[in-house]
């Protein structure tokens, strides 16, 4: 099963009712859908907080703690198609530089429950 990163929108998560974070990356994740495609196993969930400045430093500081590299990340549904947009970040940049500092793949979104 691949191994995955989730990292989801810390304001939305602090703020949002419909899901602070607590499952629905994590119910995609576990059943294989929305961007998922098959079961993935997610081992380690971030959150990032605004302005979003230490976020590949938090992803290393996880992988090495943790001692796994995860195969992808995924970026929440709620940081990918932020609405109205992170005042902050451009996801796919920082997608971009997740990528270049990494080298691991990283999805725009989880899933698409509503
Ligand atoms: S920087 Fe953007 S994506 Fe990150 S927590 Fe703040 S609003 Fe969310």
């Amino acid at each position: 099963m691949e191994k995955v990163l989730v990292i989801g929108c810390g304001t939305y998560m602090d703020s949002g009712y419909g899901c602070p974070g607590e499952w629905r990356c994590l119910k995609a994740a576990a059943l294989g859908e929305g961007t998922f495609g098959k079961p993935a196993q997610v081992v380690g969930f971030l959150r990032c907080e605004c302005p979003g400045r230490p976020m590949i430093s938090n992803i290393n500081m996880a992988m090495k703690l943790s001692e796994i590299k995860p195969e992808k990340i995924y970026f929440s549904t709620c940081l990918a198609n932020a609405k109205p947009d992170c005042p902050y970040n451009v996801p796919e940049q920082l997608a971009g530089l997740i990528r270049e500092k990494t080298g691991i793949e990283v999805v725009m979104g989880t899933h698409d429950y509503h």
